[in-house]
Parts: structure tokens; sequence; C-alpha cells
């Protein structure tokens, strides 16, 4: 682990999402290789509500460093051929949610795939 240090084994051990990577919480799974895993939103906005995550913990946008850039490339394919293969390439939209003033509620990660129906803007 590049970034061995007390906050980030805590954040290990306790982010939900690493837990859904690591298999402890059960997840609705999309897609899965070695680095991204993809998995259906609990709470759908939309008839199609997946989250893309890295399953290395990253906290936030605001975290990203050098080293994360291919993973966040990764996930965004990821979420380019989902929308193709959940059948919303007629329009969709991806959303990270960055900090408290944006709504992020948990502090790992995840794009957003949200299609199926008309979306609004700005969004609220
Ligand atoms: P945020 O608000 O941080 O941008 O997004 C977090 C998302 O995670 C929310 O849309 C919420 O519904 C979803 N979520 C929270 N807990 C769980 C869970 O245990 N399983 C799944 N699949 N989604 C969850
Ligand atoms: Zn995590």
């Amino acid at each position: 682990m590049a970034r061995n240090n007390l906050r980030e084994v805590g954040d290990l051990n306790d982010c939900l999402f690493c837990k859904i990577a690591r298999k402890e919480i059960p997840a609705d799974i999309v897609y899965e290789d070695d680095d991204v895993l993809a998995f259906r939103d609990i709470r759908p906005q939309a008839p199609v509500h997946v989250l893309v995550i890295p399953k290395r913990h990253i906290a936030s946008l605001a975290d990203l460093t050098q080293e994360d850039k291919d993973v966040m490339g990764h996930v965004t394919l990821v979420a380019s051929r989902l929308a193709r293969d959940l059948g919303v390439s007629e329009g969709y939209r991806v959303v990270i949610n960055c900090g408290k003033d944006a709504g992020q509620s948990v502090f790992h990660i995840h794009m957003h795939l949200l299609g199926g129906r008309s979306l609004g803007w700005p969004p609220g």
C-alpha cells in the first residue's frame, strides 16, 4: 500500500465500499475485474443506477493523486461500457459527488451511472 498511514488503515477496515469490494457485505454486482467493481445502488434514483468504484480505497475526488490516474480512467471506461450494456446509451449521466456540501455520504470514491429516465439540469 503506497499510502500506508494510520488513517488509511482505519478507512480500509471501516469503509462500507471497501467491505463491498472484499465481499463482506453483499451487493448486486454488475461488473468486476481486478481493480474495479460496479454494483447497483441500494436506493436507486433512476431505473439504472450503478456505482462504479476502484477496489483500492480512495476517499474522494479531492484526494486523487498521480498514482490514481490509471484506475480512475479505468472506472470511467467501465461506466461507459456499462451504459451501453445496460441499455441507456441514448442518454445517461455520470456523477461524482465530492464532499459534504455536494452530498457525498460514502467516503470511498464512486462514480454514479444514472439512466433510463429523463434527467433534469441543473441538478439539485
Ligand atoms: P454519495 O451520496 O456518497 O454520492 O453516494 C452514496 C450512494 O451509496 C448513495 O446513492 C446510496 O444509496 C448508496 N449506498 C449506501 N449504502 C449502500 C449499500 O450498502 N449498498 C449499496 N449498493 N449502495 C449503498
Ligand atoms: Zn473504502
